[in-house]
């Protein structure tokens, strides 16, 4: 059986959970550890059965529970090299080092270097408690540990770039993760290396595209044919121009490398999109910017022509709670 459980979507924090071919991923952890395990119980999903996490770009609400949730459940990460890297530059403690520091840094890594890593490797377990705590970030080394003269290497458990394993993997190129295929494609947004994908397991194609500013002719392509297509639907035009924002916010959202709108996505399922999903979940909608209900009307209106029993269901992916799973 193939199911599809979208746990959180929108700008506060986005994950899915993809089961398929005896595979379960976690598609983005942007929920606290702690939140991403009571959404997943609550929608009958075990976190302990997750087999690996893949991370769609390196924005907040996409990685803010990754770090203790990876370690918690001791599994790899899927990133782009470009992501992963992003995504190490935002976590990692900023820290200054005098020049004769640095000099001695790197003469103690020289020395003893296998020390080390066979020390650390035993450090390295996770722990049990991180989780509990409901911690979304790992506790950077403190003032004291970084002020002193000795200047070893943080060990594994503190340095809070540590994840158990890392995978990279390219747009463009398919690869696999036990009985689950992910073809990633590169999207137009404002990240180092961000993507959108198409999973597929059993023979059921699921595509996955959010956050991205407009729909270039390599995201239509990729769309076609897909039994499912959750889809960002992120804000309504009008009330992005009069709501909140201040207006270098308000450019970013709109521009082409920002978010998809009610209009550019109803534009895609009216004009772009071959009409053959058995359901069309709207995602990544704004809290601010955006209704639950402008979002329905726009894409109904769209796919209208295309009314069928047995295809284009509507759903909407929702920021507090999980959406019932979709199984296949
Ligand atoms: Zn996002
Ligand atoms: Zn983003």
């Amino acid at each position: 059986m193939v199911r599809f459980t979208v746990l959180a979507s929108g700008s506060r924090g986005n994950s899915t959970v993809i089961s398929g071919g005896h595979t379960r991923i976690l598609v983005d952890a942007g929920l606290s550890c702690r939140e991403l395990f009571r959404r997943m119980r609550l929608a009958g999903e075990e976190p302990e059965t997750l087999d690996a996490i893949v991370i769609t770009h390196e924005h907040q609400d996409h990685i803010n529970g990754l770090a203790v949730t990876a370690r918690k459940l001791g599994i790899p990460v899927y990133f782009t090299e470009g992501t992963h890297r992003a995504w190490m530059r935002w976590i990692a403690p900023r820290r200054q080092m005098t020049y004769a520091q640095w000099l001695e840094y790197c003469r103690k890594q020289s020395a003893g270097q296998q020390a080390e890593v066979d020390a650390q490797a035993v450090e390295a377990e996770p722990d049990d408690h991180e989780c509990e705590a409901g911690a979304a970030t790992p506790t950077p080394p403190s003032e004291a540990a970084a002020g002193q003269d000795s200047e070893e290497p943080p060990a594994r458990k503190e340095d809070p770039t540590w994840l158990p394993a890392v995978e990279y993997f390219q747009a463009g190129r398919a690869f696999e993760i036990g009985g689950i295929q992910l073809s990633p494609f590169t999207i137009p947004h404002d990240a180092a290396d961000p993507v959108g994908f198409v999973f597929r397991a059993e023979g059921v194609r699921m595509g996955f595209a959010t956050d991205l500013g407009y729909i270039p002719p390599n995201v239509k392509a990729q769309l076609k044919g897909v039994d499912l297509l959750l889809l960002e639907s992120n804000h309504d035009l009008e009330m992005l121009r009069d709501g909140p924002y201040p207006w270098a916010v308000k450019q970013r959202v709109l521009s082409r490398v920002g978010h998809l709108s009610n209009e550019a996505a109803a534009e895609f399922l009216e004009n772009g999109y071959d009409g053959q999903a058995a359901y069309v979940i709207l995602a990544h909608l704004s809290e601010n910017n955006n209704l639950p209900e402008l979002a329905r009307v726009a894409a109904e209106r769209a796919l209208n022509g295309r009314a069928s029993l047995l295809a284009n269901r509507l759903l909407l992916a929702a920021q507090h709670e999980p959406l019932s799973p979709i199984d296949f």
